[in-house]
This record gives structure tokens, C-alpha cells and sequence, in this order.
């Protein structure tokens, strides 16, 4: 939604992906939910990427994108916002750490916030080892630092591709 004219809204990104039941037509429709949240404003979108499954091999690959968005929402309002569009798009938890799953959003980063909670962590825990990660997030923010890990460029460098492949623009 277009932001309030004397809105400061922080830039933050957003790390979507899923591997059940129709992802890449889930990313786009979770694409449109978030653009669509009071509050918030998209500001980027990767190409949809084909990753191989992290954790459980026995699955289906995943598709993965990264979003930029401008957002005046505090970080824990925007994770609430997430998280009830993964469970609007059947987003069940299972038990199994990394299991299949419909839709994950996660948030990267929030500006230059370090934040660390049990309900939220970030920069994400795991963005500088996850090649569907930072190969996307380097596709929309190329110069990007990542707050108090250095420049996202290097981590890119130093990360095996795993078989990552754009599917779709
Ligand atoms: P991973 O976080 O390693 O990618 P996951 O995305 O599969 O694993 P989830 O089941 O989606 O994990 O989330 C588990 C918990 O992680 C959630 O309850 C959420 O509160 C918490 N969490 C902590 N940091 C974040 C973050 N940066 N973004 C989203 N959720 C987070
Ligand atoms: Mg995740
Ligand atoms: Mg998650």
C-alpha cells in the first residue's frame, strides 16, 4: 500500500520460499499479500530461483525469491503480518526442523537493526550461509552491507551454489 507522504520508512528484505503444493504460483500470490499490507511498500523482487532442499533431502526442491520493501511497521508487527500470510496459505508446522512447507517468509534484514529474540533474529541467522538467500538478495541490493556481518558481496563469493537456478523472472 502506498505509504502516509511524511512516512520514514526503513528498508528491509524479506526472504520468501516454499516447496509444496504450487510454490512459484504462492510466492506471486504472497508477493500481492505483502505489497498489500497496510503500511508497507514493495520496493524490489528478485527473479523465483530453484533451490535444492536444506535439511530432509527426501522433498520436493524449493523456489525461492527475496522482496525489498519499505515498511514505517516495527519489525515484530511485520513478522506478525508474515506469519499470518504463511498460515493463510496452509503454512502447517510439522515437528521437523526444515521440513516441507507451503510458504516461509522470513525477514532478512530490518535496516541496519540488529535484533535478537527467540521470535525474531536478525539480520536471519541463516542468510550468510544459504546460497537461495544471498544469490537473490545480491540480485536487488548489490551493494548491500549486512549489519555486523560485512559486505553481502563477499559472503556471495564465498558460498557454494548448491544448484541454485533462476526459473522464472
Ligand atoms: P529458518 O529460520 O532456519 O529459516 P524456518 O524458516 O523453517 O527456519 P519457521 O518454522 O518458519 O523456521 O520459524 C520458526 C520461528 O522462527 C518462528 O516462530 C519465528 O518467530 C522465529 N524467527 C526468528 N527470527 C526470525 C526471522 N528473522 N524471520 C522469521 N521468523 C523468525
Ligand atoms: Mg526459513
Ligand atoms: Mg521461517
Amino acid at each position: 500500500m502506498p505509504l502516509p507522504p511524511d512516512a520514514r520508512p526503513v528498508r528491509a528484505y524479506i526472504g520468501l520460499g516454499g516447496n509444496l503444493d504450487q510454490p512459484v504460483d504462492r510466492i506471486r500470490l504472497a508477493r500481492r499479500a505483502i505489497s498489500d499490507l497496510e503500511g508497507v511498500r514493495e520496493a524490489g523482487f528478485s527473479s523465483l530461483y530453484r533451490s535444492v532442499p536444506m535439511g530432509p533431502a527426501d522433498q520436493p526442491d524449493y523456489v525461492n525469491a527475496v522482496m525489498a520493501v519499505d515498511t514505517v511497521l516495527e519489525p515484530l508487527s511485520l513478522l506478525d503480518q508474515l506469519q499470518a500470510i504463511e498460515a493463510a496459505n496452509g503454512r502447517v508446522r510439522l515437528g521437523e526442523r526444515w521440513g516441507p512447507r507451503t510458504l516461509d517468509l522470513d525477514i532478512l534484514l530490518f535496516g541496519d537493526a540488529i535484533i535478537d529474540m527467540e521470535r525474531l533474529r536478525v539480520p536471519h541467522p541463516g542468510l550468510c550461509e544459504r546460497e537461495f538467500v544471498l544469490v537473490p538478495l545480491q540480485e536487488i541490493a548489490p551493494g548491500l552491507e549486512i549489519p555486523g556481518r560485512g559486505w553481502l558481496r563477499d559472503w556471495v563469493s564465498a558460498c557454494p551454489r548448491r544448484g541454485l537456478d533462476v526459473i522464472a523472472m
